[in-house]
């Protein structure tokens, strides 16, 4: 079972809260949303935050506003909200149906669009669990001093 490491823990209500608490240890704070990301990475020590932020119940960056100069989206809001809100499917329709197909329906409950565009690196040699990765020797991105690559024939070091 993959566990959790251990840190400190946040869940500010306000913007200014969580500004608050991002300041509080510049270098050494995660910021989560829905988790959909951030969790599993957590798990598999690709990040080892002293403090972790959780900012999913900060209502104000829950919205999508139709205004006079365009949609306005805050960063908390759902993939699934956005697939099937009727001004976005409207007049956005591409962004509309693109959120529908992002997994499946559990995760774009959880997954926001913030979380969606701040997204860590995916990659084989990167999104795996900390014995798989100390088997290669890690990679750049995390613990190692090299990067991996993948040909279509073979994985090779960068
Ligand atoms: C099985 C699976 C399939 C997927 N398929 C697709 C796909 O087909 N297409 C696609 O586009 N995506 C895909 N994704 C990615 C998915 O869209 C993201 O996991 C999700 O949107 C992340 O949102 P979250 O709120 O859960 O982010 P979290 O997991 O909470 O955070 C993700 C990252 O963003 C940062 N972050 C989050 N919110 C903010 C913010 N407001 N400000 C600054 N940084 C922030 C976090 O620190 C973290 O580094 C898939 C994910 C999974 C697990």
């Amino acid at each position: 079972m993959l566990t959790l490491p251990s840190f400190e823990w946040a869940r500010p209500r306000t913007v200014e809260e969580t500004l608050a608490a991002l300041s509080d240890r510049p270098g050494e704070t995660l910021v989560v949303a829905g988790g959909t990301d951030a969790v599993p990475n957590l798990k598999h020590r690709l990040h080892e935050p002293r403090l972790v932020v959780h900012i999913g119940g900060v209502r104000e960056l829950q919205f999508v506003r139709d205004a006079e100069d365009g949609l306005h989206l805050g960063a908390l809001v759902t993939l699934a909200e956005l697939a099937r809100h009727p001004v976005v499917r409207r007049d956005f329709p591409s962004l509309a149906r693109a959120a529908g197909l992002v997994a499946g329906p559990q995760l774009r409950n959880m997954g926001t669009l913030g979380g969606n565009l701040c997204l860590d690196t995916r990659c084989t040699y990167y999104n795996q669990t900390y014995f798989w990765r100390s088997a290669l020797g890690y990679c750049l991105k995390k613990d190692g001093a090299a990067a991996w690559r993948r040909t279509p024939r073979t994985s090779r070091r960068c």
